[in-house]
C-alpha cells in the first residue's frame, strides 16, 4: 500500500537519538531546550515550549489564556477533534464557524457575522482557534482585526503548517496571534514520534506553559521563598505531566534541519498532481497568494454531479488499487460526542458538510517516488474516466 502520509527517518536522525540514549538525560533536558530554541529561531518567535503532543499544547494554551467555565471557544468543524476538545478540558463551551468553500479554512465572513450576533447575545468567544488546513494559513490579518474589535484571543492550530508562511513570515511567528501550536506526530511535516510545541512572544504566557507542562511546579529561586533549602520546589498551579523527552527532541532537532527541503519536495509533488489532474472532474487545492503552504495534505474534491461514482466508491477503488487515501476531516460537530452532549446536528454548518462529502486526501509525503505518483495519477484517471 502507498500510504497517504509518512515520516522520513534518515541515519542522522537515528544517530541523534542514539546520542541521547547514551547520555545522562532521557526525559526533558538539554535537547528539549535546544529543539525549542531552534524552532523559535526558525519561526522568528521569542519562545517555544515543547510538550508531548499538539493536543497537550492546545490544552495549556487555553489554560494560559485563562479559558474557564462559562467561556466560549470557537473553531472550525473541518479539523481534528483536538482543536475543539481543548475547550472542554477547561470546562468551557465550544461552538464552530463554517468554512470558506474555496480555501476550506475558517470563513472570515461567517466569523464576522457570528461575532456580530454573539455581541448582541452577550456570548462573545474568549478564544478563537483558526486551523491552517493542509498547511495553508488562514487569513490571519483579518482574524486579528476582528479580535481587536471583539476582544477575543487567538490560538493558531498550525499542526499541519510548520514550514509554511503567511505574508512572507513563517507560520509560528505569532504576528497575528497570542499562541501558535505545532504537532510532531509522524504524519505531520516533521516528527518527534509524538510531540508538540506552543509558540508565543509573550514572556508571561511562556512562563505559564513551563509551569503547566510539569505539574505546575517551579524550582526558579526568584519565585520561591526557601533560599537556604536547595531541594525546595513549589507547586503554583495545577499542571500536568506533558513533558517532551530528550529522545524525542533530538529527533525533532535533527528533522528540523530538513524542514525547508521537505516543504520544497511537497510543493514539487503538488505541482505534479496539479498538472496531471487538471482536466478531471475535480477541484484541486486553491492556493492563496498571501500564503505559502507547507502542503501537509493534498486534498481533492470530487465534482460528484459529473462523476457516476460516489465518494465512497472512488475511495474504495483507490484503496483496492493499493493507494491508501484518506479523508480530512469528518466535521467535528457531527461526532456523536458533540451531537449527544451539545446538541449539534447535521445541517448546522453546510459548507463544511458539503466539503466533507466530496473530499479525498491523496498520498503526500517527501519520499513519495515519481513512479508511485505516476501510478496514483494513472489510477485516478482510470477510475474517473
Ligand atoms: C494532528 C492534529 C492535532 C493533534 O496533534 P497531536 O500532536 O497528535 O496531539 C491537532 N489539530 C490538528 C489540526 C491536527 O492535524
Amino acid at each position: 500500500m502507498i500510504p497517504y502520509g509518512r515520516q522520513d527517518i534518515q541515519q542522522s536522525d537515528i544517530d541523534a537519538v542514539i546520542e541521547v540514549l547514551n547520555s545522562n538525560f532521557l526525559t526533558q533536558g538539554p535537547k528539549v531546550t535546544e529543539f525549542e530554541k531552534a524552532v523559535a529561531h526558525y519561526c522568528h518567535t521569542k519562545y517555544g515550549v515543547a510538550v508531548n503532543s499538539a493536543t497537550s499544547a492546545l490544552h495549556i494554551a487555553c489554560m494560559a489564556l485563562d479559558l474557564g467555565t462559562s467561556d466560549w471557544l470557537w473553531t472550525t468543524p473541518i479539523t481534528f477533534v483536538a482543536s475543539a476538545n481543548c475547550a472542554l478540558y477547561c470546562n468551557a463551551q465550544v461552538d464552530f464557524v463554517d468554512i470558506d468553500p474555496i480555501t476550506y479554512n475558517i470563513s472570515i465572513a461567517a466569523l464576522e457575522a457570528k461575532l456580530e450576533q454573539a455581541q448582541i447575545d452577550n456570548q462573545l468567544p474568549k478564544i478563537v482557534i483558526p486551523v491552517h488546513l493542509a498547511g495553508q494559513s488562514c487569513d490571519m490579518q483579518k482574524i486579528y482585526e476582528l479580535s481587536q474589535r471583539y476582544g477575543f484571543k487567538i490560538i493558531e492550530d498550525a499542526s499541519h503548517a510548520i514550514g509554511g508562511s503567511y505574508q512572507n513570515k513563517k507560520i509560528g511567528s505569532c504576528q497575528y496571534s497570542d499562541i501558535t501550536v505545532f504537532s510532531f506526530h509522524p504524519v505531520k511535516i516533521i516528527t518527534t514520534g509524538e510531540g508538540g510545541m506552543a509558540m508565543t512572544n509573550d514572556p508571561k504566557i511562556a512562563a505559564k506553559f513551563m509551569l503547566l507542562r510539569s505539574h505546575g511546579i517551579t524550582r526558579d529561586k526568584s519565585l520561591i521563598n526557601h533560599d537556604n533549602e536547595p531541594w525546595y520546589y513549589e507547586q503554583h498551579e495545577l499542571g500536568y505531566n506533558y513533558r517532551m523527552t530528550d529522545i524525542a527532541a533530538a529527533l525533532g532537532a535533527s528533522q528540523l534541519t530538513r524542514l525547508d527541503e521537505y516543504v520544497a519536495q511537497r510543493h514539487a509533488i503538488a505541482h505534479r498532481y496539479n498538472e496531471a489532474l487538471a482536466d478531471l472532474p475535480l477541484t484541486l487545492p486553491y492556493q492563496a497568494d498571501v500564503s505559502h503552504s507547507s502542503y501537509h495534505l493534498y486534498i481533492i474534491r470530487l465534482n460528484l454531479q459529473e462523476i457516476e461514482l460516489s465518494r465512497l466508491e472512488v475511495f474504495n477503488q483507490l484503496r483496492d488499487a493499493g493507494i491508501s487515501v484518506n479523508v480530512h476531516y469528518i466535521p467535528v460537530h457531527t461526532q456523536p460526542y458533540y451531537k449527544d452532549n451539545f446538541g449539534f446536528q447535521k445541517g448546522d454548518f453546510v459548507n463544511s458538510e458539503k466539503y466533507y462529502a466530496e473530499a479525498i486526501s491523496l498520498p503526500m509525503y517527501p519520499t513519495l517516488k515519481d513512479s508511485e505518483q505516476d501510478y496514483i495519477i494513472e489510477q485516478i484517471k482510470r477510475i474517473l474516466d
